[in-house]
């Protein structure tokens, strides 16, 4: 279980999260949705510390995974991203590298030893589990830069999991892909669902209902620092929403 304890997030003094509190459940799949700008990518970020990457972002609150907070002072930041994997909006393999190198490229940054066997291994069982094992299989040491975008997105999803990450964190995984690569990383997802915690964020409605098992909708309304409106089950939020933003937001009148 991953739990963000009133999260809040600045960019210099532009606060974009106001005190954001949201579990998600071990196993399970918590999609984000909100529009533009309401801060769902910062969110994400902050969930395994990626934000401090970026210069004049700030952060307060708690996240715990597990009952531990990843910004305790005894934390180390690789620990918080070997065990919390991040798939984002474009994919980004390195483009000059091979498939098969790019699958185990996390495990260096990530501090995570394992020798060539242990890579085999790894390799095919994150590509299977990424649901590209079949199409790759022969052109391992081709570069990744050669995939179409429908599998260089799933070969960074592999490149996430093949450090075995309990969380992982997905960025609009899909708003580059067509529809056949959008269903097969809905399917990876399904498959990943109870082994792995998912969140996701997504523009996508239909997808939000299909792959989620718990909503989150998140709200920045004019001159205010965005938070969740309303949280729950995915089944309740699109049935009987409480609040009329989020009636508008997912029924697409917003
Ligand atoms: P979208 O759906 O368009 O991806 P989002 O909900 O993911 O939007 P964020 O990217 O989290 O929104 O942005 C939230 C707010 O933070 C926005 O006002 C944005 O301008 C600001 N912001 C995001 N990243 C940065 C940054 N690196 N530097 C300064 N401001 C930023
Ligand atoms: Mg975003």
């Amino acid at each position: 279980t991953l739990q963000a304890r009133a999260v809040s997030a600045w960019f210099g003094n532009h606060k974009v999260l106001e005190r954001v509190s949201l579990t998600m459940p071990a196993g399970q799949v918590t999609a984000l949705i909100g529009p533009s700008g309401c801060g769902k990518s910062t969110f994400l970020r902050t969930l395994n510390r990626m934000h401090e990457l970026i210069p004049a972002a700030q952060f307060a609150g708690e996240v715990l995974f597990e009952g531990e907070d990843i910004y305790g002072p005894a934390r180390r930041l690789t620990d918080a991203r070997r065990r919390i994997g991040m798939v984002f909006q474009k994919p980004n393999p390195f483009p000059a590298m091979s498939i098969y190198d790019n699958v185990v490229a996390g495990l260096k940054l990530t501090g995570t030893r394992a020798n060539r066997r242990e890579k085999d291994v790894l390799v095919e069982e994150s590509l299977t589990r990424a649901g590209l094992w079949k199409e790759v299989r022969d052109r391992l040491r081709q570069p990744g830069g050669a995939l179409s975008g429908g599998q260089q997105q799933r070969l960074c999803i592999a490149r996430a999991l093949a450090v075995r990450p309990r969380v992982l964190l997905m960025d609009e995984p899909c708003s580059a892909l067509d529809p056949t690569s959008t269903r097969r990383v809905e399917e990876t997802i399904h498959e990943l669902a109870g082994e792995v915690t998912i969140v996701i964020v997504t523009h996508n409605m239909q997808q939000a209902a299909r792959v989620s098992d718990q909503c989150a909708f998140f709200l920045a309304e004019q001159g205010t620092p965005g938070g969740i409106v309303e949280q729950g089950s995915t089944e309740r939020i699109f049935s009987t929403p409480e609040d009329p933003r989020t009636a508008d937001y997912v029924a697409g009148r917003f």
